[in-house]
């Protein structure tokens, strides 16, 4: 984007209206400029915006005059001497990032791609991280918690989740949940659940050490008693409907647990799997009010019979009572995680997908039982007439008992279907041994219904189809609930869910729901596209992929980005998986020890990546000169989450390499080092980097977010591929495999970082870090008088986050962090309840929300 800025700038200064801007610009998708390159209208608006416009000083808190008298406060002369303290000079970048020259204002970005602005807006709405705080997070509490009846009320199942991260995820925590179980190895899955599904488990199950083996119900044999669960899709990936109730009581009689993956839409009018026996029953609330967006981002469901609760991966909401006696909301079960318990955590999910969660709890709650009985009436009618057509044409039906999908053999040349598809521009499924496959949604009306019937050479039409049909009284079997009805939640203690709770709620969040939900839903370029069409269908995203992985390249250092993980702690375990995957190729299987050096949120992953975790911190040296014969990786954490940049982090990453193992640092929170210093310089060889942390993407109050990973050459073949859409990759390439259902995790909400770091530029982002650095700096500096800053590095500075000592309090005045925490929250700053950090994100959050 070449001078847009520079221009930009030297326009306003001179208040000179009549320099225009050259009208091509080196770098960036070329229809973009060419559309921003002259217009008349692009220039007026140009003229019309102050200044200050520009995105970068919006972002960024302190203006010039509080910098200044910030360095004061540090006892510095500039940032750059700051820096140059802060920093090891070792691993400092002494050169720009290389990157397109910025864009400016946002205005200008939005002319780039017209559409965001939508999403823009939405994002001022949902910038919290996880709500650990229910003192102020009250609203979307509620929210999940209907969503989590309301996933009850449809599946018959007796506890779920506020959501988990996509389909593929959620059966790979049934699988690890059943492990957990019952501790046997073997688990099955049914060879008709959907590829992306299996994929997904099958990787999980790799690196975890199950055994998983793919069949069809009547050749899986339970009898061994050495099989701890069971995956089936009802219905399943072909659209056919059946009864599992005989598996599912094999399965029962030898210990196995039954999980189901479903369709909440389906299940409005088929028998829920609660009331077959089902243990565990999980799926993607997508069709709940959100678009395809190429993948992602959408909440998957998660619920379990009330005996497996505690074992259930993820957050759950509960009610409980506050102080004055008053019904609040909460998060419950807490203690399974983590950064509570450690290495001994049974599930890694922090980022999952809230925001997702909350509009499909809108959409169920503003349809109601009997909206989504008719719409789930009405998709299935509509499939009842296609298939009636069909079947009259010639055509065979593989399955008498759908839902919305049909499984066809065509009557006639495959190839003609094909071509009349691509004429009226609708993608059909085709099968590998020549079938195809058509589904149905809600948006579906009777000019879709005729042209799918013109292109399987139909001469009917719907509406003649539907007059055959109601002749004959034809309709498929259907069990009747009463969605809304009142229905305990769960066992637990201390929790109930009302009905009026869903009254009163869908009063007070219309206007949210309109905000959030139909915005982005309005968005349609980028919304409505089917992550497994043609690649040549979704050029405008490759190109954004393409574009944002040389950015995020250049930021780290690293050669290769895959941007499947849809979290940070998913690109964790992709990055665990990809060394070990490494390792493994060049025949060092016997190593699998990874020394942990970060506090706090990663543990989980260690079971699920296939290493074992010797906890390491400050003894870390000494575990690695233990476990050197069978070292496979460190994970560290820099600048450290003791808020120090420490000087010898070159040399630990040698010391690594030399004894055989790999470095993987964390990326979470890379606010402190983009445009100052690149773990790929320093002697990383992957990390992952959270686009909703650093890299400004509205975290929704526990997702969506995205942790695609960076890795150095030699890791690149290893990287995530995906079963269904091919992902360009070398030819020696051997992946890892899938680590989520979409094939570049949550690729809707990409654009966000994209445009972030297109407005920033490389000066705005390596400016972004010296503030944060600075904020915290000056913060320590301010508090250093009546607190204790615990670490600090060798010439006395922090980096972008430190740690205050209230410890002395609880002596004297009986005051805790947690108490402080509190206090803090009462201006607007988050806290989380195991530590009390400040860090310069703080600040950066709050620049963001005066967008
Ligand atoms: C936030 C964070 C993670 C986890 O990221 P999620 O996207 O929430 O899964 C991992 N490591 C660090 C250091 C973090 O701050």
């Amino acid at each position: 984007m070449q001078s847009c800025g520079r221009w930009w700038g030297r326009l306003a200064a001179r208040g000179a209206a009549q320099h225009l801007r050259p009208a091509a610009a080196a770098g960036g998708p070329r229809r973009q400029q060419q559309r921003w390159g002259g217009g008349e209208a692009t220039r007026c608006i140009e003229q019309l915006l102050p200044r200050h416009d520009d995105f970068c000083r919006r972002h960024i808190g302190p203006r010039e005059r509080e910098k200044r008298e910030m360095l004061r406060a540090v006892g510095v002369q500039s940032v750059e001497e700051l820096m140059d303290k802060t920093i090891p000079a070792s691993i400092r970048l002494r050169r720009p990032l290389r990157m397109d020259d910025h864009v400016g204002n946002i205005y200008e970005a939005l002319k780039i791609c017209e559409t965001f602005h939508n999403i823009l807006q939405w994002s001022m709405l949902v910038t919290q991280y996880t709500p650990y705080q229910p003192e102020v997070s009250q609203g979307r509490l509620e929210s999940l918690l209907n969503y989590q009846t309301m996933v009850c009320d449809i599946t018959g199942m007796d506890v779920a989740n506020a959501s988990l991260l996509d389909e593929g995820t959620a059966a790979a925590e049934a699988m690890q949940l059943c492990h957990r179980h019952n501790k046997r190895r073997k688990f099955y899955i049914d060879a008709r659940c959907h590829p992306q599904t299996i994929a997904v488990v099958q990787t999980r199950a790799n690196y975890t050490g199950v055994i998983t083996e793919l069949k069809l119900p009547h050749e899986m044999d339970f009898s061994g008693k050495d099989v701890s669960g069971v995956l089936f899709q009802y219905p399943d990936t072909e659209g056919k409907v059946e009864d599992f109730s005989e598996l599912i009581e094999r399965a029962h009689q030898n210990g196995t647990l039954a999980c189901c993956a479903t369709d909440l839409l389906a299940l409005c009018i088929l028998k829920p799997p609660g009331e077959f026996g089902v243990d565990v029953v999980l799926g993607s609330s997508q069709r709940f009010g959100v678009p395809l967006c190429y993948g992602g981002p959408h909440a998957a469901f998660f619920a379990v019979k009330e005996n497996l609760v505690r074992m259930m991966p993820g957050r759950m909401v509960g009610v409980t009572r506050d102080a004055s006696g008053k019904e609040v909301y909460r998060l419950a079960l807490q203690t399974r995680e983590q950064h509570i318990r450690r290495d001994k955590a049974t599930s890694n999910i922090c980022t999952a997908q809230a925001l997702l969660a909350n509009m499909a709890a809108m959409y169920g709650v503003y349809h109601g039982s009997d909206g989504l009985k008719d719409i789930a009436r009405r998709v299935h009618n509509a499939t009842l007439i296609l298939a009636e057509g069909l079947r009259r044409a010639g055509h065979k039906l593989h399955h008498d008992l759908f839902f919305d999908t049909l499984t066809v053999t065509c009557g006639c040349s495959v190839k003609e279907v094909l071509d009349r598809a691509a004429l009226r521009k609708i993608n059909v499924r085709i099968y590998s041994d020549g079938r195809l496959g058509v589904s149905l949604d809600e948006t579906v009306n009777e000019k879709d219904l005729d042209d799918i019937l013109w292109i399987f050479g139909c001469e009917s039409s719907a509406v003649s189809e539907q007059q055959i049909m109601q002749g004959h009284g034809g309709q498929l079997y259907l069990f009747h609930r009463n969605f809304f009805a009142y229905h305990c939640l769960s066992p637990l203690e201390n929790l109930t869910t009302k009905r009026s709770c869903l009254q009163s709620f869908l009063l007070q969040h219309l206007r949210i729901l309109f905000v959030c939900m139909f915005k982005p839903i309005s968005w349609k370029e980028f919304a409505n596209i089917h992550p497994f069409v043609p690649l040549d269908q979704a050029q405008g995203y490759q190109q954004l992929f393409k574009d944002l992985e040389k950015d995020l390249c250049e930021i780290t250092g690293y050669d290769k980005i895959s941007f499947q993980p849809n979290s940070g702690a998913q690109g964790e375990y992709a990055g665990l998986a990809a060394i070990k995957a490494y390792l493994n190729a060049k025949g060092e299987r016997h190593r699998s020890v990874s020394v942990n050096s970060c506090l706090g949120r990663n543990w989980g992953n260690g079971h699920v990546s296939g290493l074992t975790y010797v906890p390491g911190m400050m003894v870390f040296l000494f575990c690695v000169d233990k476990h050197k014969e069978n070292l496979a990786a460190i994970m560290i954490t820099y600048p450290s989450t003791n808020g120090v940049f420490e000087e010898e982090i070159g040399d630990v990453c040698d010391l690594i390499h030399k004894h055989g193992g790999q470095v993987y640092l964390d990326g979470a929170n890379m606010n402190a080092q983009v445009g100052l210093c690149r773990p790929g310089d320093y002697g990383s060889d992957v990390s992952h980097l959270n686009l909703h942390k650093t890299f400004c993407i509205p975290h929704g109050g526990g997702g969506p977010g995205m942790g695609p990973i960076g890795v150095k050459n030699h890791l690149a073949p290893y990287l995530p591929t995906h079963p269904v859409i091919k992902i360009q990759m070398d030819k020696d390439a051997c992946p890892l495999g899938t680590v989520s259902a979409a094939p570049w995790g949550s690729s809707a909400i990409l654009p966000i970082s994209w445009v972030y770091i297109k407005t920033m530029g490389a000066k705005g982002l390596k400016h972004a870090s010296e503030i944060a650095i600075l904020n915290a700096n000056y913060m320590a500096k301010r508090l250093e008088k009546h607190y204790k800053i615990l670490f600090r590095g060798v010439r006395g500075y922090v980096a972008h986050e430190f740690i205050l000592d209230t410890r002395p309090f609880k002596k004297t005045a009986n005051i805790e962090a947690v108490d402080l925490a509190k206090r803090l929250q009462d201006y607007g700053y988050q806290y989380k309840e195991d530590e009390c950090l400040l860090d310069g994100g703080l600040t950066f959050q709050k620049c963001q929300s005066r967008l």
